[in-house]
């Protein structure tokens, strides 16, 4: 075989194996397995990655880094996938965001609610919007306080450019199953209290390579996998 075609074996192998602990992890707690998707995160992965990923029918993938995340878009525009910016939003970039996705996952601030419902373009729908929570109560990380999240949820269902659908979390890393469960318990009570009060909440973005069975016992909607999926991330 050629390297492209080893590659591409490869990537099949990993995407099916992610299938497969959805579906496990699922099967455990009773859930419907088509509750669950799957975000491909490849931020720092090289474009024939996404493309053989794309080929074999993943829809949507995430990208941390607005001016990487732009060249891929452009490159694979002529396909129909969806592009969920999960890095932290700076201000200079709410512009591209707002033009470019089609869902943005770290939102933590009013200011960036607002440049992003001005910026979206009128000829779009609206941009899909996560209201990133911190859970650990670790200042210098990204995320809004979880008694914070009410208020920063009517500023977005203020615009009809912006649509919120839900809440997204990267707890800080802990060993065992048992704790991670319990953090994403107390993130997914943070989402159907959210659910009870606007109605267009349907998305809880929670769980990476490390923990997503931990996230989906908890009521995870949408698992964000990088390195299982793509390998080591290059450089
Ligand atoms: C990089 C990243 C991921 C993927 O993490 P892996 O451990 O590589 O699966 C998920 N979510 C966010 C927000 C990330 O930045």
């Amino acid at each position: 075989m050629t390297n492209k075609n080893t590659a591409d074996k490869n990537t099949a192998d990993r995407l099916r194996r992610i299938q497969a602990r959805i579906q496990a992890a699922c099967q455990r707690c009773g859930r419907d397995p088509g509750s669950v998707r799957l975000l491909a995160v490849s931020k720092g992965q090289p474009l024939a990655a996404l493309e053989a990923l794309a080929e074999l029918g993943q829809p949507a993938f995430g990208e941390s880094y607005v001016d990487e995340a732009l060249s891929k878009i452009t490159a694979l525009s002529g396909r129909a996938l969806d592009w969920h910016f999960i890095g932290p939003v700076q201000s200079n970039k709410t512009r591209a965001i707002a033009e470019h996705f089609d869902w943005v996952q770290s939102i933590d601030r009013a200011k960036i609610v607002r440049r992003l419902a001005d910026q979206r373009p009128d000829n779009l729908p609206p941009l899909n919007v996560l209201v990133q929570v911190n859970l650990d109560d670790e200042r210098q990380k990204a995320g809004c306080p979880p008694d914070q999240v009410p208020a920063l949820a009517e500023t977005i269902v203020q615009s009809s450019q912006l649509r919120l659908r839900g809440l997204m979390a990267i707890p800080a890393p802990r060993q065992k199953t048992s704790e991670q469960v319990a953090v994403f318990a107390r993130l997914h009570r943070l989402f159907t209290s959210l659910q009870d009060d606007h109605e267009s909440v349907d998305t809880l973005s929670a769980g990476m390579s490390g923990d997503l069975e931990a996230a989906i016992m908890a009521g995870s909607t949408l698992v964000r996998v990088g390195t299982d999926l793509f390998g080591p991330r290059p450089g």
